[in-house]
């Protein structure tokens, strides 16, 4: 515990961002840095959570009284008193927890505002609209925030009188307008709570407070932690922020803004933001006014802008990150506001990291770490087709790089309803709000009429890597319509839109998309990732194009080559089928003998491509029923062959009543029963289906209840050796004849589905046999290397045996979790395991996130049992898991050599993999496996 509930900004631990949030605790540093910051004080997260805790919401016992003597702080610094009708002081009451959660919580600003206050601060301003403006908006935002008096009705009140005088923008309205507009405002509050408007600032304040304190538990606050995996050890309840007023909206010698130390959308080097002459910070961030781009304030307001660079270094050169920050010049004074570090995309990312190793800012270490291998996906995301000519719907600012096609939906509750059955929707909006969170969620990709770069919409995709398109004021969107207007044409609900977050332009219908290309940065960082990693990462890549794909990823070499995959082609089915149905090994040899010439070639391609990298060869897997056209459909085929052969046998009888007639008299019948014996034999449709139902016959001997647990694998390998011996064959002539051309190969023979020694063992007999002969015969000398996948639980518990046999083992963590949970992987994703994660039953998909406490510790303990027999045995990882940044984590820490995974995915796992070795070095922990679970 603290010792205090309250710290003033002088005071506070600006690296305590438990305690103070990360707002509260970057005012403390900025302020302790001696920049220029508003005088405040931070309430202590250690307060929130006291009070959360208690039943009836009750203060913790000296809160209010610290926090009166800081208010009598925050008056002597400023030479104003809290509800003072002279010099009124005037508060921002602001939420921030230890994670960045940007518009989650509740804000409420000009606090300390009442009908006496207002008149002093009129006084004070000399302005009498900005008074009523200030008083207007603190009503509308403690009624809503505290009191939860709902937006629209202040939102009507205040258009029926911009209505009334004709007004167009909300600068247009006039004093008296916003007295008018402050006093329908109190009756709102007064008509929908039944009580009048409190006026006492202290009431205010601890109101406010209170308010700020339950927006933790606030549905969209609850949502965006469980979104994002905010866990109660990352972010513990919120501080709250009393900051004094300053106002960015006293006439034109005032103005407030948004900027980032770095382009957020690009990386470049230079500042980046938005900002308002003449308004309030939250007129930019909900985009109500359309605000300018930051470098024309450098004509606008030169001196203060040269200040705002020098802000502008100082926050880069202390925090050696880019800084989102807001600011407000008040009549010709320069205020920080707040900064955190900036929310950017991957690219951004990316290439500040590699920058700003360069610039001395930050080791390639920092710079690695900086970066999150999970947000490098962004960078592998489809672009539009540039050479596509499509003519734009509309065009608004490119707000979030990235492309998207789906349906326009007009409201965030119907994009998530869409969104959950699996439908692409794009969600379109005037502007949003944090309200709207979960229609982005499900949403491909976002798109508002209003509003700026670092407007809500644009923020939070941002965050989140979906694709926006913002402040498209060419388009009107209805929202009670449920359309949206560009010139003269008209976008209906559910009309196909697509939108290009790195342009700004706006289509319709879908337009095709581009893989995305590695920037030159991307490969740099990569780069350092190798060397710092101690992993290898591998491939999952079945054919040589996935292979030249895998390189281009900077695959160090392929950890699974599914064969399977090899005989799913068109050319190659109706062999893998003759092969299946053979009644004797002469019938199967002879379909054998059909694929041992092909074969080679694929062999042989994907040894070129990866050469001189080693590469993972998987003998056949999966239950040979799986080649087979399902009994179902077998039955349908045949009951409709039978159909036409019965209509065919017709058809001859016809044709031969008519020769028939014909003889009897000449004319053109007498051509047509030939013409028909054409159209129509029996035997053709006969020979159709007795393969058919000598297919449906092996379908049916071949049938199993289990499948995946039955004949497949090394089980048929066995079985008919015949199949693995012409695989392995087809692997050592592929790589004799590379060898002959001068070619470095290096193959490895892995066995699926094993669970004995004694299988692994007559496997690699079959392959020395082979190996013997190729060489021979090819007159070269060829190294292999025989291993195997551990994805069966009494393959690792035998693990040490294993080793004995095998120079090298890739846990199978796909198969090795179905067996470790007996969950189906088939099914349990579409079944039970919603509800288990959504329930905390289990915290994440194990087909996803390895299960390091229980698949993990079976594989910890394969490896020290299969070192202790092999010690230098190979050991990787070739699940799905071999691509996720926190189980690649796990199998560095459990000494693994290699993880592989899908091609897209590689410069994840290299990123992850440099991760691993980095904070493992650095003494920070991994998950364990003995965590209780
Ligand atoms: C596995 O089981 O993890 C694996 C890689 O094999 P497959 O997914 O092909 O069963
Ligand atoms: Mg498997």
């Amino acid at each position: 515990m603290s010792e205090s509930w309250v710290y003033a900004f002088e005071e506070g631990n600006g690296k305590d961002k438990r305690l103070l949030g990360g707002k509260g605790a970057n005012l403390c540093e900025m302020t302790q840095m001696g920049l220029n910051v508003p005088p405040g004080f931070v309430i202590t997260t250690e307060a929130c959570l006291s009070y959360l805790d208690t039943d009836d919401h009750s203060l913790p016992e000296g809160m209010m009284d610290e926090v009166q003597s800081q208010m009598r702080a925050l008056e002597e610094k400023t030479g104003k008193r809290f509800g003072d009708a002279e010099s009124p002081l005037l508060v921002s009451v602001r939420s921030g927890s230890a994670m960045s959660m940007p518009g989650m919580m509740d804000t409420i600003l000009n606090l300390g505002l009442n009908k006496d206050t207002l008149a002093g601060l009129i006084r004070q301003t000399n302005n009498e609209r900005f008074g009523y403006d200030a008083y207007r908006r603190f009503i509308q935002l403690f009624g809503k925030v505290a009191l939860g008096v709902p937006d629209e009705l202040f939102d009507e009140q205040f258009e029926f009188v911009k209505q009334q005088v004709g007004a167009k923008v909300d600068v247009a309205l006039q004093a008296e307008d916003m007295r008018d507009v402050s006093e329908r405002f109190l009756k709102v509050v007064n008509d929908h709570t039944g009580k009048p408007f409190p006026d006492d600032p202290y009431d205010q304040l601890e109101i406010a407070i209170k308010a700020v304190f339950n927006s933790w538990m606030g549905k969209r606050a609850v949502d965006y932690r469980r979104e994002f995996h905010i866990t109660p050890e990352l972010a513990n309840g919120t501080a709250v922020n009393v900051v004094t007023m300053v106002f960015g909206n006293l006439g034109n010698d005032s103005a407030t803004g948004v900027a980032f130390t770095r382009n957020p959308g690009t990386g470049e080097n230079h500042l980046y933001g938005e900002y308002l002459v003449n308004a309030q910070g939250e007129d930019v961030v909900a985009g109500i006014r359309t605000p300018k781009p930051v470098h024309e304030m450098g004509e606008e307001m030169p001196d203060l802008y040269r200040q705002l660079l020098e802000l502008r270094d100082k926050l880069e050169r202390h925090y050696r990150e880019v800084q989102d920050f807001e600011f407000t010049i008040e009549k010709g004074n320069l205020y920080c506001l707040q900064t955190r570090n900036g929310k950017m995309n991957a690219s951004a990312m990316v290439r500040t990291s590699v920058e700003m190793q360069r610039e001395g800012l930050l080791n390639k270490e920092e710079a690695l770490l900086r970066v999150d291998p999970e947000h490098l996906e962004q960078m592998l995301y489809p672009r539009l087709d540039p050479d596509y000519r499509a003519d734009a719907l509309a065009r608004g600012l490119a707000a979030s790089p990235g492309a998207a096609s789906g349906q326009a939906i007009f409201d965030a509750d119907r994009a998530e309803a869409l969104g959950k059955q699996g439908l692409k929707v794009i969600l379109v909006r005037e502007e949003t709000k944090p309200e709207d969170i979960h229609g982005f969620f499900a949403s491909q990709g976002i798109l508002t009429s209003r509003g700026g770069k670092t407007s809500h919409a644009a923020v939070v995709a941002r965050g989140m890597g979906k694709p926006c398109v913002a402040g498209a004021e060419g388009i009107e969107v209805d929202t009670q319509l449920r359309k949206a207007f560009a010139g003269d044409a008209v976008v209906k609900e559910g009309d196909v839109i697509t939108i290009d977050g790195t342009t700004g332009n706006i289509y319709l219908g879908e337009v095709p998309m581009v893989e995305a290309d590695f920037s030159e940065e991307l490969k740099i960082l990569l780069s350092w990732a190798d060397e710092s990693a101690r992993l290898h990462v591998m491939a999952n890549a079945a054919t040589p194009d996935d292979a030249r794909r895998a390189i281009k990823y900077g695959a160090m070499g392929i950890g699974l080559c599914r064969t399977e995959r090899m005989f799913n082609a068109s050319d190659r089915l109706p062999i893998v089928l003759e092969m299946i149905v053979a009644d004797t090994p002469e019938q199967r040899q002879a379909a054998l003998d059909k694929l041992l010439p092909i074969q080679p070639g694929d062999f042989k391609g994907i040894f070129k491509v990866m050469s001189p990298r080693p590469v993972t060869i998987r003998l056949l897997d999966p239950p040979i029923h799986e080649f087979l056209p399902s009994e179902h459909q077998l039955e349908d085929e045949i009951a409709h062959l039978r159909q036409l052969r019965g209509a065919v046998h017709g058809m001859e009888v016809l044709a031969d009543t008519i020769a028939l007639l014909g003889a009897e008299a000449p004319g053109p019948a007498s051509r047509l029963p030939q013409t028909i014996h054409e159209l129509g034999d029996t035997r053709l449709v006969d020979n159709v289906l007795t393969r058919k139902e000598a297919i449906l016959r092996k379908a049916k001997a071949l049938r199993e209840i289990n499948p995946m647990l039955g004949h497949r694998g090394v089980r048929l390998g066995l079985t008919y050796p015949e199949i693995y011996s012409m695989q392995i064959r087809a692997i050592l002539e592929a790589a004799a004849e590379c060898v002959r051309e001068g070619i470095d190969v290096h193959p490895e023979i892995m066995v699926p589905q094993v669970c004995t020694a004694q299988e692994l063992r007559r496997v690699r007999e079959y392959v020395e046999n082979a190996h013997r002969a190729v060489e021979s015969s090819y007159g070269v000398t060829l190294n292999y290397q025989f291993g195997t996948m551990m994805e069966v639980v009494r393959a690792c518990m035998r693990a040490d045996n294993m080793a004995a046999a095998a120079e090298f083992f890739s846990f199978g963590t796909n198969d090795l979790t179905q067996a470790t949970f007996s969950f189906s992987r088939e099914d349990a994703e579409n079944k039970f395991l919603p509800m288990y994660n959504e329930r905390g039953v289990l915290q994440d998909n194990p087909f996803e996130v390895l299960d390091v406490k229980g698949v993990g510790r079976l594989m910890k303990l394969a490896v020290e049992w299969g070192r202790s027999a092999k010690p230098d045995l190979k050991v990787g990882i070739c699940g799905e898991h071999g691509g996720h940044p926190a189980s690649i984590r796990f199998c560095h820490d459990v000494g693994l050599n290699y993880v592989s995974c899908s091609a897209p995915r590689v410069p994840i796992a290299r990123l992850a993999a440099a991760h691993a070795n980095i904070l493992a070095g650095q003494g920070r922990e991994g998950v364990a496996t003995d965590k209780a679970a």
